[in-house]
């Protein structure tokens, strides 16, 4: 189950569910790329894993423009030589009801949530597909599963992910990449913490599990699906939500 040494790039580290996922795999020994639009902030999360003894560095990228993307994964190749992990995790929400939700709320949504997975695994695959290993884990949602009201845009980049992952794993598996998504439920970071109570509260009432996930919870099955012996999966969705989709 030895993952030490190997080389993983997660965007969107800087807090959250990202961070969590990166800090376990430095505690399993990865070495890493911290990506995240703001470089100060991916520097310090970079500079906090250390302690764990592997190599972090942290780099600037905003997963919607191709232009940072390919500079990115030039730097991280230069950097370790190789890439074994990709997270694509780097999400937002635009959230409005579809009568009153603005083009420019759905097209930033699409374009980070959706188009930003195609663009990192374009240049992810070139590397991993050399090497002939890769594992690669892209941040859906239940959301994708379920709709929610006021998320037309969001369930419809976190869906599309899914097919991404399908076709992808489908393209790949010959060169030794396995490519999965993990569908996290109601998760307790910054983008949850701005919902109302009363929203919180209603969500709560259909989990069976009766609580919020933590971003730990959402780690444990990404780091699973990272690890060399989980090669035997691919094409998958793992849902973390507590029982709310089944
Ligand atoms: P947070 O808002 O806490 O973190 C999102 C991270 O993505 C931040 O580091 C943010 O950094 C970064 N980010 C946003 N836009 C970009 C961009 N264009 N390029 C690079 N980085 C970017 O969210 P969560 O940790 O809760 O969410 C992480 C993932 O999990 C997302 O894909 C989300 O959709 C998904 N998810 C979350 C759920 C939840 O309940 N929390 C449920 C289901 C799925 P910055 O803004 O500083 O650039």
């Amino acid at each position: 189950m030895d993952v030490r040494g190997q080389v993983g790039i997660i965007t969107g580290a800087t807090r959250g569910i990202g961070k969590a996922i990166a800090e376990g795999l430095a505690k399993n020994g990865v070495n890493l790329a911290i990506a995240g639009r703001n470089i100060d902030a991916a520097k310090e999360v970079a500079a906090a894993f250390t302690v764990f003894g592997v190599k972090a560095v942290g780099i600037k990228l905003d997963v919607s423009k191709p232009e940072d993307v390919i500079k990115a994964f030039e730097d991280v190749e230069k950097e370790f030589n190789r890439i074994d992990i990709l997270i694509n995790n780097a999400g937002i929400t635009k959230d409005g009801l579809l009568i009153r939700m603005r083009d420019e709320d759905w097209d930033s949504v699409i374009d980070t949530n959706l188009k930003g997975v195609f663009l990192c695994t374009r240049e992810a695959v070139k590397v991993m597909s050399r090497q002939r290993y890769g594992r690669i884990i892209n941040i859906t949602s239940v959301a994708a599963f379920m709709g929610n009201p006021g998320q037309t845009n969001y369930s419809a980049s976190k869906a599309g992910i899914v097919g991404l992952t399908k076709t992808v794993a489908r393209e790949y598996a010959v060169r030794g990449i396995t490519v999965n998504a993990v569908a996290p439920g109601f998760i307790q970071t910054a983008m949850t913490d701005v919902l109302s109570d009363r929203v919180k509260e209603d969500m709560k009432k259909i989990i069976p599990l009766g609580r919020f996930g933590t971003a730990e919870d959402v780690a444990n099955a990404v780091i699973f699906l990272a690890l060399p012996d989980s090669g035997y999966i691919t094409g998958q969705v793992i849902h973390v939500n507590g029982g709310m989709y089944m």
